[in-house]
């Protein structure tokens, strides 16, 4: 039974900076079929413990008690949230939730052939696949493994199950993926994906990230207009682009959305970019994280968590836990700070935080 106290108005995952967290992205492994050089080590992963992760109950019972808090959208992530035995389960039971009126989920796409149609009549609303490459080799060269006709089908079972519109996340990285740019861009003027590239983030379990490795939100812009011609950046409701500016979205309070979405001149297809390194978007960010072994987390970059396992497995109140939801984002740093000579990369790789 819910018994989160209330005093006079409801109590809200507000932090220090004014920012409302209605968003909770759940890592429900760290486990993964391929090996992304930019998330995970190549070989010798020490995944968590299968009793380290929490329980398809403790995940519910962390969304029951957000809910109270304000949150209303969940997305699903990893490591790979497919491989996570009887996903759908968890994705009905979350669905079923009052307050929830959202779940996404990210997937590299592997599984999906086989789990695209049950994770839509479980309550699915929306998918992001990822595919860096339409290049089998590049592919390749970025995963490490094998998979990449693996994708394409996933995708194509996502579009017959009914996903509208199917998101692909394309990481970009200079030296890397620049010949997979305008390729993508024919590909969201043909079908009906978003193709949403982002920028190479310091998040990789080998610590090679660079500067000078990532590519940047502006270089791909240039890329796809020399072959597309100009691009009309798409506004958000109630938000205003600065045009010397125009991937700045100023007064975005309604989506939060990290990209920045851009229309071909003609009106045929859509593109987006994620400029989380040159365009950090940290003043509108609603997320709010736990990791698959139980540990809240109010960034991606943060250097601290708060154990959430060790109360739920040892008797700890729903109030106990909005508690300790509340004070992990009174506790939240204004920015990610990539871009400062005061930055260091957190401990966890972005397979073992959840992306
Ligand atoms: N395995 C799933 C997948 O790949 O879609 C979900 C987890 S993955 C960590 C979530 C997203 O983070 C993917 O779109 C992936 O490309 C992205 N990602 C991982 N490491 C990244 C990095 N260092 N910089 C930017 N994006 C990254
Ligand atoms: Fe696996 Fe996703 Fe990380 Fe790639 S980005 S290694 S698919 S968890």
């Amino acid at each position: 039974m819910l018994t989160v106290r209330r005093s006079g108005f409801m109590r809200r995952l507000i932090d220090r900076f004014g920012r409302l967290h209605n968003n909770l992205r759940i890592s429900v492994t760290d486990r993964c079929n391929i090996r992304c050089f930019y998330c995970m080590p190549a070989d010798n992963v020490e995944f968590m413990p299968k009793s380290h992760l929490l329980t398809f109950e403790e995940i519910e019972r962390i969304v029951r008690v957000g809910t109270t808090l304000g949150i209303d959208r969940i997305r699903l992530t990893g490591g790979e949230p497919l491989v996570r035995r009887d996903l759908h389960v968890l994705v009905q039971r979350l669905a079923s939730v009052p307050g929830i009126i959202d779940i996404g989920l990210t997937t590299n796409g592997i599984l999906l052939d086989e789990q695209a149609q049950l994770l839509k009549d479980s309550g699915l609303k929306r998918l992001n696949i990822s595919l860096d490459a339409l290049d089998p080799d590049v592919f390749k060269a970025v995963t490490r493994r094998d998979g990449y006709e693996r994708v394409l089908a996933g995708i194509e079972a996502a579009r017959v199950a009914g996903f509208s519109p199917i998101k692909l996340n394309a990481v970009s990285v200079r030296g890397l993926t620049e010949d997979q740019i305008v390729p993508f861009g024919h590909l969201a003027r043909e079908t009906e994906t978003v193709v949403r590239f982002i920028e190479f983030m310091p998040l990789d379990a080998d610590g090679q990230w660079q500067r000078d490795k990532v590519l940047f939100a502006h270089e791909i812009i240039a890329i796809l207009e020399s072959e597309f011609g100009p691009l009309r950046p798409v506004v958000a409701e109630s938000g205003t682009v600065d045009a010397k500016n125009p991937l700045a979205i100023i007064g975005n309070t309604i989506t939060h959305a990290p990209a920045q979405d851009y229309e071909f001149a003609d009106g045929r297809g859509r593109i987006g970019l994620i400029a989380s390194v040159s365009q950090p978007f940290c003043a509108s960010c609603n997320r709010f994280r736990v990791t698959a072994d139980g540990k809240f987390r109010n960034c991606l970059f943060s250097h601290e968590e708060t154990d959430v396992k060790t109360m739920l497995r040892s008797g700890g109140t729903d109030d106990e836990i909005a508690e300790l939801m509340l004070e992990c984002i009174a506790a939240k740093n204004e920015g990610h700070e990539i871009n400062s000579s005061k930055f260091i990369q957190p401990d966890r790789p972005m397979y073992s935080i959840g992306g």
